[in-house]
């Protein structure tokens, strides 16, 4: 059962000493089909994608699962309703695609199969490209189960967004040390069924399934889903393990137990995450992947021959090498092609820190992200002043840090122009670093405007034609599923001017 949590496990097991000797039969119809919720993801104007998976033991390999979407909460207005096979090979995970939707609206949506209902989800349909639109979009990274509880994510839950984007390090693939505040079950991660184990694990937490009901969602893998600092087909650490099935293992896990649509299911060690929506005429959405075509990272640290290292510039000239690429040519060469020059946003949706972060004057870089990049970065941002792409705001996570940046021309020199916005945001739940050498780097860093390791939460922004408002959210007790959550923080950026500023 590998697919099954402990909780259940002890759920089932109750239900077993409380079952009287003749209802034990009845016992398959009792285990929860539907443990670990219901999601939403990639609104369109006219449809999105609806997700379950169907958990417990003695699953036929195949079961019909019937879906239906509603106007109301009650469900006394259908307006679509279908069914899909879960099938084994694919853990019995659903995908459902509504599709010729009215634009814009909100939806419920629920499932039934094996004699049971899920619970409902709420999601909704994005405007029409040609219509006047807002939009509340939050952020959030890095929920790292054994460092922390998720009140983030109730916080979220209830904060009447209508769409999530979710930037990299859903599950974390290390086992736990003994004195963490809530353990991995299993080590770590090594095949297909210890990925679907860890998935199962992550979305059997109530916060997160609130948060996957209350409005759709859009993802972005970046390391943890695999492997730590991996890059395209290279491990960090050679253990023994076959990096190509080990890929392809994980991608098929992610694929499974998020709301992406049958087309994106992978083949083998590949699949194809990045992607645009249009939310009316208000932005442009283009979700990236960093890591499945990046060049490995420069210059590792010995006698590691692969891997993240922080360098100083002057030894390390590979970091300047303009033939890298953190996106590879393809996906580079995609993003250049499809800015919007019509709508006033274009938000990046990708997974790291845009800016530059030196923590020496001389010039000293982790490798792991866009500084370990830099040509690329510039490859991405040239264009972007050149031909004047409207509203550029770079969204990010992995450093488990709160950032708010300027993104310049020319980071190295103070006078270069602000060609864009940068709100990375912290982790919900993993372990941040030392806020004193966050604070030490400030002053070598002056296009930084907001920088917090200390903080975990996510970030909000409310989003119109002519600004954007965006709030730093910080956990007040992050080893407390209940903690409250504050707003930390508040900036604008104004559409007709790129960088943020203190609101
Ligand atoms: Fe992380
Ligand atoms: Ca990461």
């Amino acid at each position: 059962m590998p697919h099954t949590t402990r909780r259940q496990l002890l759920q089932r097991a109750s239900l077993l000493l409380a079952a009287p000797a003749f209802v034990r039969h009845a016992r398959a119809a009792e285990i929860p089909r539907f443990a670990l919720g219901v999601a939403s993801g990639q609104p369109r104007a006219d449809g999105m994608v609806l997700w379950t998976r169907l958990t417990g033991a003695e699953l036929p390999p195949r079961v019909p699962v019937d879906w239906e979407l509603a106007d109301d909460e009650a469900f006394t207005r259908i307006v679509a309703r279908g069914r899909e096979e879960a099938e084994a090979a694919w853990a019995h995970s659903v995908h459902a695609e509504p599709a010729g939707l009215a634009s814009d609206r909100w939806y419920f949506y629920r499932f039934r199969a094996l004699g049971q209902q899920s619970r409902s989800g709420r999601t909704r349909t994005a405007p029409a490209p040609d219509a006047a639109a807002t939009l509340r979009l939050a952020i959030a990274s890095c929920q790292r189960w054994d460092q922390g509880h998720y009140a983030a994510w109730r916080h979220a839950a209830a904060a009447s967004l209508d769409c999530m984007a979710f930037l990299g390090d859903y599950i974390y693939e290390s086992a736990s040390p003994a004195d963490a505040p809530r353990r991995h079950d299993g080590g770590r991660l090594r095949s297909l069924d210890d990925y679907r184990a860890r998935y199962a694990q992550y979305k059997s937490d109530p916060a997160l399934q609130d948060a996957h009901a209350a409005c759709p969602w859009l993802l972005v893998w970046d390391d943890h889903e695999v492997e730590n600092d991996y890059a395209g087909s290279m491990a960090t650490t050679p253990r023994g393990l076959d990096m190509a099935a080990l890929r392809a293992a994980a991608y098929q896990a992610y694929w499974e137990h998020q709301p992406f649509a049958k087309a994106q299911r992978p083949r083998g060690m590949d699949m194809r995450i990045y992607g645009r929506l249009d939310w009316g005429r208000l932005a442009r959405i283009h979700l990236l992947d960093d890591r499945q075509y990046r060049d490995p990272q420069a210059c590792p640290a010995p006698p590691h021959t692969s891997g993240s290292n922080a360098v100083l510039l002057r030894d390390c000239p590979a970091l300047a090498d303009p033939a890298r690429t953190l996106l590879g040519r393809e996906q580079e060469q995609w993003l250049a092609d499809g800015w919007s020059l019509e709508r006033p946003w274009n938000l990046l949706a990708q997974q790291t820190l845009m800016a530059r972060y030196t923590s020496r004057p001389e010039g000293r870089y982790w490798t792991d992200g866009w500084d370990g990049y830099a040509a690329a970065r510039q490859r991405l941002l040239a264009p972007v002043a050149a031909r004047r792409v409207p509203g550029v705001v770079a969204l990010g996570g992995d450093v488990h840090a709160h950032f708010v940046a300027d993104l310049k021309a020319d980071f190295d020199d103070a006078k270069s122009p602000i060609v864009a916005s940068e709100f990375c945001g912290t982790s919900i739940s993993s372990r941040g670093g030392d806020q004193r050498r966050v604070e030490a780097a400030l002053a070598l860093n002056p296009h930084l405007h907001y920088a917090h390791a200390d903080q975990r939460g996510y970030m909000a922004f409310e989003i119109g034609p002519r600004e954007l408002k965006a709030s730093v959210l910080a956990v007040e007790q992050p080893l407390d599923p209940a903690s409250a959550v504050q707003v930390a923080a508040r900036f604008v950026v104004d559409a007709a001017r790129p960088g943020p500023q203190r609101a």
